[in-house]
């Protein structure tokens, strides 16, 4: 029965990871997941907005250092521009284990489009970085913005997320509405390293889903803060959380409750 079981999760991740990326090592595989644990495996995520060349010149030397992915949202339009990612550098980060996301076409405020501009938004972005070569299966929201009409286009787009910036820890995630918990730029008062820990302490303790959004190329994103994010994912680890990009999240989710026979 488990052997079965086990292959259908296995598959489950086979398909949901698709022609993805080279996987690091440090991908969560259910299949080692001790046999009959039916407690979901907390996860950790870091998604970098906006598509800077700092998730290059910044974030990917810690994701190497440390062996761990992340996720660059990037705006479509930007590819390639002045300070932006190039689809060399897009390639790049996939072939070091990232998930890229769409961050939209223009990064504008998607509440106050019209139907026929949200679904140029939300869909052409999506055709725009797929033409790269690139997976795309996670819509970040500008600013957060979402509704229902924002994740039913979302959703008939063929995106498997969406991911917000209401701060919180995803326990049960509503995949087209996951939230975030800010990490340097954005944070506030809540820019410390031992505020990050907390939250992963939380996360722990909930086995959930803590997603960090980034801003590598914010002035508020200071060495201290990279120092931050090294320290949270070693103390995450640790814990026994996995890192994951949100693809990866999902999947582990997916072949969960597959073992849990829902
Ligand atoms: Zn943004």
């Amino acid at each position: 029965m488990r052997s079965v079981l086990q292959a259908a999760a296995g598959l489950a991740l086979v398909l949901l990871m698709g022609c993805s990326s080279p996987v690091p090592s440090s991908l969560p595989d259910p299949l080692t997941q001790p046999s009959g644990s039916s407690v979901p495996v907390t996860l950790i995520t870091f998604v970098a907005d906006d598509g800077h060349i700092e998730d290059i010149t910044r974030l990917l030397p810690i994701s190497q250092e440390l062996n761990v992915p992340m996720v660059s949202a990037v705006i479509s339009q930007q590819v390639g521009s002045t300070g932006f990612l190039n689809a060399a550098q897009g390639r790049q980060l996939i072939d070091a284990g990232w998930e890229i996301a769409s961050h939209t076409l223009s990064h504008p405020h998607l509440l106050p489009l019209t139907d026929t501009q949200l679904a140029r938004e939300i869909q052409e972005s999506k055709a725009r970085l797929e033409a790269f070569g690139w997976p795309i299966q996670a819509l970040v929201y500008p600013y957060g913005d979402q509704d229902s009409r924002i994740q039913q286009f979302t959703q008939q787009a063929g995106y498997k997320a969406g991911v917000g910036t209401q701060s919180g820890i995803n326990v049960t995630p509503q995949r087209l509405a996951l939230q975030r918990v800010a990490m340097g730029a954005y944070a506030g008062k809540a820019a410390a390293e031992s505020n990050y820990k907390a939250r992963v302490d939380e996360a722990l303790k909930a086995h959930g889903w803590l997603i960090f959004m980034l801003h590598p190329w914010h002035p508020d994103h200071t060495e201290a803060q990279q120092n931050a994010l090294r320290a949270t994912i070693r103390y995450a680890q640790s814990g026994g959380a996995q890192v994951v990009t949100l693809s990866q999240g999902l999947a582990v989710r997916d072949a969960e409750a597959v073992r849990a026979g829902q």
